[in-house]
């Protein structure tokens, strides 16, 4: 990432599928905004699942993003839900510098019958359970995980519970998944899924300001209450809670407008954006050294006439390997 910072309005527009940071120094926040399209809509047809199970990997996508490109090191970021209601696990990782991957575990039937039922929200799918955020920075340090208990609060909710428990850092994130709908240039209907976010964090030159000694005596909502004392924040914590899911996702207002909108009264910054593009990183190699671990049992008990075959849950790839390729290791 480059340092230069220019004023908004001095390029063009990031467009889709590029991360905003952002900088409100009249406020002493500093976050990230992002829409994604092209991105999403890869990951999701590709696994073609129900809409309700798209609109909650797409949130998780945005909020991968949005913590991922923030990582100061080389490594991986990981989102992960594990929970009991009908979608599972949701996973979504951020390899640096621009890497996304993502799926869904669902019970198809369940699904089905939530959808039917009209009982479908994000919360109900998730059920409770827990959601997990891990930083890896490879082989030579440990992986930080930090896990935030999932108990039918939405995704916004539990990330800002994260960043308080995690790093103190008084946090608002914004979330939305939209469907469009439009026509191709042919004419024929055609489907897109659009997905934007935006992360706002209060960070003061002094450190005093995010530290509060609850005086109050307070009502018990810490995740409303947190740091009201300080004005910036108050500010900032009320403008983001303006925006709505229709201006997050809308191609027409893109980020840049959407943060001027907000901020511009207090001096808005954007810095150059940060792509990001749906890679896996499994390969051939990678899922041999995994079966290679694998005893001569189970390696019988896996392959079908001569070979075994391994789909990588997140990018569908098929890869085929002979029992003799394994047995030689
Ligand atoms: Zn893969």
């Amino acid at each position: 990432m480059a340092d230069r910072t220019v004023e908004l309005g001095e390029f063009g527009f990031a467009g889709d599928d590029r991360v905003v940071p952002f900088q409100v120094e009249g406020l002493d926040v500093r976050g990230r905004a992002v829409q994604l399209g092209p991105l999403l809509n890869s990951i999701l047809d590709r696994h073609d699942y129900p809409p309700a199970v798209a609109r909650l990997l797409a949130e998780t996508i945005v909020l991968t993003v949005l913590i991922g490109t923030s990582l100061k090191f080389e490594g991986k970021f990981t989102v992960q839900t594990k929970t009991d209601g009908p979608v599972d696990l949701l996973v979504a990782d951020f390899t640096t510098p621009e890497n996304v991957r993502a799926y869904a575990r669902f019970d198809e039937e369940a699904v089905a019958s939530a959808v039917a039922a009209g009982e479908a929200s994000p919360e109900k799918l998730l059920g409770t359970g827990v959601l997990a955020f891990t930083i890896d920075q490879g082989s030579f340090m440990q992986p930080y995980q930090g896990i935030v208990p999932l108990d039918g609060s939405s995704l916004e909710e539990i990330a800002g519970v994260y960043f308080r428990q995690s790093e103190q850092i008084p946090t608002r994130v914004r979330l939305g998944v939209a469907e469009l709908y439009d026509r191709d240039q042919t004419g024929k209907p055609r489907h897109a899924w659009r997905a934007g976010g935006l992360i706002a964090q209060f960070l003061p030159e002094a450190p005093e300001r995010m530290r509060h000694p609850d005086l109050h005596g307070g009502d018990g909502d810490d995740r409303d209450n947190d740091h009201a004392e300080d004005d910036g924040w108050a500010e900032a914590r009320l403008l983001v809670d303006t925006v709505d899911a229709d201006e997050l996702t809308d191609p027409q207002v893109g980020i840049e407008r959407l943060l001027f909108r907000l901020f511009h009264e207090r001096g808005v910054r954007v810095y150059e954006p940060n792509g990001v593009y749906d890679r896996c990183s499994c390969s051939r190699e990678k899922i041999k050294g995994v079966l290679q671990g694998f005893s001569a049992e189970e390696i019988e008990a896996s392959q079908e006439d001569g070979a075994i075959g391994v789909t990588c849950e997140f990018c569908s790839t098929t890869y085929t390997y002979p029992v003799s390729e394994l047995e030689n290791a």
